[in-house]
């Protein structure tokens, strides 16, 4: 079981160690024992849930083993781990140590693909993924084929690989934790829109980021995709183990050269996937058909433009699904207009980076920060964006260091430190921000950090602030 080898292995009697009980876990470990593998399945938690999760598995003959997600089963031939899991883990060592390879859910769904299996797409990238993915999908569907947005998404690699659907393609997001896990995994096309740091604690380092999010060139057949700028993505591209003949596409919002995407008076523009491109370029959209047309999404629009014309899309199938897309929520949402004041919900800004995009695209801002920062620091995302701030409203575990930043370089702009990393504090952030801003100002949730300090997620995150928008609303009638 190699990593060279593709498919076919023969699972019958095969050894194979879940780790993670999880949206990953769970189905790799039924996906196995149906064809023939001995699995077991170790968990680093011991709960109620994982106990009720663990009983449906053991009444299929799967073994779990709870709370303890440190120890390699004896004899196990194959770890097929949950995404998330550190490198740095005690069981990844014992494998390495007994030369077990490690494979994660994507791994698991490329090699479990059938022969006629549809081609992939991938896109990974620091930010603007699922946006991208989401365009991909809607253009591919204008242009007839049968498709699905698919991967680090909501919906799994592996339902999409064995459920009953058929697909011509498949639009997948990749995360560095997936990319880093799939030693074999070869799409079609690919792209990595943009490269910050992020998740550094995972990784270890900015290179070893960079590196797993390369991977997603490795053996490209036709277009390996990068940011004309952003120098870091198309180093990859070079340092990429391609099929022969793939092609490197760039995309930008200036002019684009040869073999380029990007934007000319207003218009999306193809000079790659055009008979000279030397001389000639192919009209695909107009700025506005992309929603929000905010420059980092045209950016996520032109990546999402180039996979589909490696595939062979024709240009208005391009145009007609980017006037199809609507982004998801949370990101650059709109969520009400009270007292002349706009009220965005970007809390899907996680970083530093995101937030940037969303920062550099309102003013005046009074912006609303803070969570959990991942180790990254605040000092450029200041300085780039203090011209345009009203006011700040901190609240969140690393809060400091975000106001440590503004100290340093912002001085002026008047900051209120909530102090607090209760749930409850984001209607006391809203109020804050009232207050701080005039009419005609933006008020923006684009909190740079994790959210995990204070809510479940993003999303409740974000529907914390909307909630607080409308008690707000609703309270100046
Ligand atoms: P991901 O799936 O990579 O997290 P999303 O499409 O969900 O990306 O967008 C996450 C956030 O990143 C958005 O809310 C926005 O603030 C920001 N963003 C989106 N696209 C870009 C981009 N191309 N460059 C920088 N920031 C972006």
């Amino acid at each position: 079981m190699g990593s060279q080898e593709v498919s076919n292995v023969d699972w019958q009697g095969k050894h194979v160690t879940v780790a993670g009980l999880g949206v990953s876990g769970i189905p790799a470990a039924r996906a196995l024992h149906e064809r023939g593998a001995l699995v077991t399945v170790v968990n680093d938690g011991d709960d109620e849930r994982s106990r009720a999760q663990a009983a449906e598995l053991e009444a299929l003959g799967i073994t779990v083993r709870l709370g303890d997600g440190d120890t390699l089963p004896e004899s196990t031939e194959l770890v097929v781990t949950a995404p998330g899991w550190k490198p740095g883990k005690p069981l990844f060592q014992a494998a390495a140590e007994a030369d077990v390879p490690v494979w994660g859910d994507v791994e698991l769904a490329w090699r479990l693909r059938g022969p006629d299996a549809a081609p992939w797409l991938a896109v990974t990238g620091t930010n603007g993924k699922t946006t991208t993915v989401r365009m991909l999908a809607s253009i591919l569907e204008a242009a007839g084929l049968r498709t699905a947005a698919v991967g680090n998404i909501g919906v799994s690699l592996l339902d999409a690989v064995l459920g009953e659907e058929t697909y011509d393609v498949l639009a997948v997001e990749l995360s560095s934790y997936q990319l880093h896990w799939a030693p074999s995994l070869r799409a079609d096309s690919a792209a990595v829109l943009n490269l910050a740091p992020d998740h550094l604690d995972w990784h270890g380092s900015m290179d070893a980021y960079a590196a797993d999010k390369g991977r997603v060139y490795e053996g490209n057949r036709v277009a390996c995709v990068y940011n004309a700028q952003d120098p870091a993505t198309e180093d990859l591209v070079r340092e990429a183990d391609v099929e022969e003949g793939c092609r490197a596409i760039g995309f930008t919002l200036g002019t684009p050269g040869p073999s380029q995407l990007g934007v000319v008076d207003g218009i999306l523009v193809d000079r790659a996937f055009v008979a000279n491109r030397q001389k000639q370029a192919q009209e695909l959209a107009q700025v506005e058909d992309v929603n929000p047309s905010a420059p980092h999404n045209i950016a996520n629009a032109l990546a999402a433009a180039a996979l589909a014309r490696a595939f062979g899309v024709r240009p208005s199938a391009v145009r007609d699904g980017l006037r199809a897309f609507r982004p998801d929520a949370h990101r650059i949402e709109h969520v009400a207009d009270v007292a002349g004041v706009a009220y965005i919900d970007d809390s899907k800004a996680t970083n530093t980076h995101a937030a940037e995009a969303s920062l550099a695209a309102y003013d005046p801002i009074v912006w609303i920060a803070g969570g959990l920062a991942k180790g990254a620091t605040f000092d450029a995302l200041v300085t780039g964006a203090a011209k345009r701030l009203r006011g700040v409203v901190l609240m969140g575990a690393d809060r400091a260091l975000i106001r440590e930043a503004l100290a340093r370089h912002a001085p002026e702009v008047p900051v209120v430190d909530l102090e607090r990393t209760d749930t409850g504090a984001m209607s006391g952030a809203v109020r804050e921000a009232a207050r701080l801003a005039r009419p005609g100002d933006t008020v923006l949730l684009a909190p740079a950090c994790a959210s995990m300090d204070m809510f479940v997620n993003y999303n409740k995150r974000g529907e914390a602030f909307a909630d607080a928008v409308r008690e707000l609303a609703d309270e100046s009638g």
